[in-house]
């Protein structure tokens, strides 16, 4: 299926990636899982091999890709082998789009071609302690003061929370119209008033700096307001699904990469005398996973195809997140228990997929809140 699905640009590039990931990430890895951040450099590297923001035109420096293929090969070839440190996700899938989208004239020629080097990390902060699914209850407020807003409030669970140099913040303008009151700030590293936790001590995904943002009566420029006043619920919405895209193929590439070094474990480790993988139990788990994940892969090329073709809806995008990001937490803890005591060590593989994946059902919209849409799509 995947090998019909991509094409020898596809393999190409791919190839150069992999590449790129087993030198540059590979080996340092686990010493950023240590120090809970990757370093700053690594950014640079990837941007001047040109492996940040595929969507970014060529007239902001960027490469203008519109093929989402590519876009998930980056995905895939950091999940394969586990690399849940570096951000480039959502700085380049999630983050970069909004400034393509909504941003002016400005506001694209300020920041995309650093985006697109490395040089400007990005992150986007939407979640507030009180508030995560719900998000037309957020209380983080800006308030047109002359030339310029008064941001107040908090922030909290951001990717790439103490690397960011531009953190996009979802406010409220109009605290009285609902999610007709939202907008979108770009807000730059240094504002006054503008203060970040520690990182945040996470389950998995240690080489992650994700923390807390905090904001006491910072200045942002009105410029710096993105897209129009008041629609910033709908660029949300209009962005979201591939955001939930990029989940689910992350979802089932770490379940690929989850079960091939599963069925090699199964062939290697023998009891009673035989490979584990023999027994019948086993082989109908192995059988059962494989079916599932070919299924989930077969539905995410879909909906990657139909994304390119803009025609992916919210609820299509749920559809594949909640499924597939299930799917995965099912896998991952089947392969851990056919991996016996060794999958509870953190030197496996396994171990350290199944941590880093329990976030997958929760971030960029819940399980549930993925089935709320759904079903309201279906009229409910
Ligand atoms: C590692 C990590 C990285 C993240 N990165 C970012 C980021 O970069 N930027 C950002 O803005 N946010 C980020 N998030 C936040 C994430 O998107 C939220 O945690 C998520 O949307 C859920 O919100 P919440 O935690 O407030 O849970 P809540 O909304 O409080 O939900 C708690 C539980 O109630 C359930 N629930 C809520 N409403 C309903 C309903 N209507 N029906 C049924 N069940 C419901 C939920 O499904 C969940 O099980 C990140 C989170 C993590 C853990």
């Amino acid at each position: 299926m995947t090998d019909r699905f991509f094409e020898d640009e596809h393999r190409m590039f791919r190839d150069s990636v992999r590449k790129f990931v087993e030198r540059e990430i590979v080996p340092h890895h686990s010493q950023w899982e240590k120090d809970g951040v990757v370093p700053r450099e690594l950014w640079r590297t990837a941007g001047s091999h040109g492996f940040l923001c595929l969507q970014v035109p060529e007239a902001y420096g960027g490469v203008g890709l519109e093929d989402f293929r590519f876009n998930m090969i980056m995905i895939e070839e950091l999940v394969r082998v586990g690399a849940s440190g570096p951000g480039f996700t959502v700085h380049g899938d999630i983050v970069a789009p909004y400034l393509i989208h909504y941003g002016s004239e400005e506001q694209k020629k300020k920041y995309l071609p650093k985006m697109v080097s490395g040089d400007c990390i990005g992150a986007i902060a939407m979640t507030e302690p009180n508030t995560g699914s719900d998000l037309a209850a957020i209380k983080t407020s800006a308030v047109r003061s002359g030339n310029h807003y008064l941001l107040n409030g908090q922030k909290t669970f951001i990717t790439n929370g103490l690397l960011n140099d531009l953190l996009i913040v979802v406010v409220k303008t109009d605290p009285q119209a609902g999610h007709e009151g939202i907008s979108l700030f770009l807000l730059e590293r240094g504002a006054e008033g503008y203060e970040r936790s520690p990182k945040l001590e996470k389950l998995g995904m240690h080489a992650q700096d994700t923390c807390e943002a905090f904001f006491k009566d910072v200045k942002v420029p009105a410029e710096n307001l993105l897209g129009q006043e008041g629609a910033g619920f709908f660029y949300l919405m209009q962005q979201l699904p591939q955001e939930r895209l990029a989940v689910a193929v992350g979802a089932v590439m770490a379940c690929e990469a989850a079960l091939d070094v599963t069925v090699q474990y199964c062939k290697d480790r023998t009891a009673f005398g035989r490979p584990i993988g023999k027994f019948q139990h086993n082989r109908f788990k192995l059988a059962e996973m494989k079916t599932e994940i070919e299924i989930g892969r077969v539905f995410v090329n879909h909906c990657v195809l139909l994304h390119n073709e803009g025609e992916l809806s919210a609820e299509t995008a749920a559809m594949a997140k909640w499924w597939t990001s299930e799917l995965q937490k099912r896998v991952m803890d089947t392969c851990l228990q056919l991996h016996g005591g060794y999958g509870y060590m953190k030197e496996y593989f396994i171990a350290r997929s199944f941590i880093d994946s329990r976030v997958q059902t929760i971030y960029a919209g819940t399980t549930e809140i993925m089935k709320e849409i759904i079903g309201r799509g279906m009229g409910f």
